[in-house]
């Protein structure tokens, strides 16, 4: 079974995420667990946690098919003690949230060494910093997204995701989410279906199945091995069709949320029953041309 959906607004608060999710017909959603663009935000209310939790249960959402999405600003690699201080501490408290809503998994992107520090350096911050959030939570999984590798952004080499793993005191409680357009413009070549037989076949061997919590699924403006972050519409981006195809019908992404993070949210429900319709048809259709 498949978990596909969008990350959605929380406008009106979080249970209006899970209602656009449901209006959506997905069957996973994303969000933000706060205003991604602010350090502080005013702690959950009672009434909030309880409203999110009702409208999970009216629309049958359980954990497995909700992966937030952490702020913008924390980065767990930062060269400097008071910023990096900063973002464990905000992800701290996103990890809090998440346990106070019951949701099991929190997706974060990894750091950017800023040019300060080693690679090497940056990624053993990243994993110490994995650590001391995991050390005080329980029951919330750190899921690292790999990245576009814009600027110094650590996390576009399977490699680097796979190294923070290694420094990662309690594995049980730290995975993996591959966003396509990230994936694509930092040399991950998905255009074809061989492509993408290989990708995962070196993703198998350098993390592991095991490790991976969900995907972003996002075509792209930028060009293969472009390392420019901007998402497109599925089927209107450099990757196509085919790699959407390809994943809705490979059993190894089951049961884990599949994420849009695509441009045009009026295209999301057409691209979220294409999906779904892709886990069972031979070969695919246009969808919207
Ligand atoms: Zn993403
Ligand atoms: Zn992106």
């Amino acid at each position: 079974m498949k978990y596909i959906g969008a990350h959605v607004s929380i406008a009106g608060g979080l249970a209006y995420a899970v209602e656009r999710a449901a209006q959506l017909k997905a069957t996973a959603l994303a969000f933000f667990t706060k205003n991604q663009r602010q350090w502080r935000s005013p702690p959950l209310t009672t009434d909030t946690i309880t409203q999110f939790h009702l409208a999970c249960l009216k629309h049958n959402y359980t954990s497995a098919q909700i992966m937030p999405h952490s702020s913008y600003l924390i980065n767990l690699g930062h060269p400097q003690s008071y910023e990096l201080e900063r973002s464990r501490a905000a992800l701290l408290d996103e990890v809090l949230r998440c346990q106070q809503l019951n949701i099991s998994l929190l997706n974060c992107h990894p750091g950017s060494h800023l040019k300060k520090i080693t690679e090497n350096q940056c990624l053993k911050r990243i994993a110490e910093s994995i650590n001391i959030v995991l050390n005080q939570t329980s029951g919330v999984t750190i899921v690292i997204e790999n990245t576009a590798g814009q600027g110094s952004n650590l996390g576009f080499l399977f490699e680097h995701l796979s190294t923070i793993i290694e420094d990662v005191e309690d594995k049980s409680r730290v995975g993996v989410c591959i966003d396509t357009c990230h994936a694509f413009v930092s040399g991950y070549d998905l255009r074809s279906e061989n492509g993408c037989i290989k990708i995962f076949s070196d993703f198998e061997k350098i993390i592991g199945f095991q490790y991976l919590c969900g995907l972003h699924l996002n075509d792209s403006k930028g060009e293969f091995n472009s390392r420019v972050d901007r998402h497109h519409s599925l089927g209107s981006g450099n990757i196509g069709l085919t790699a959407f195809s390809w994943l809705m019908k490979d059993a190894r992404f089951n049961s884990m949320p599949l994420i849009l993070e695509t441009v045009n949210p009026a295209l999301w429900s057409n691209e979220i029953s294409w999906l779904k319709a892709e886990q069972l048809s031979k070969d695919h259709k246009d969808y919207f041309c």
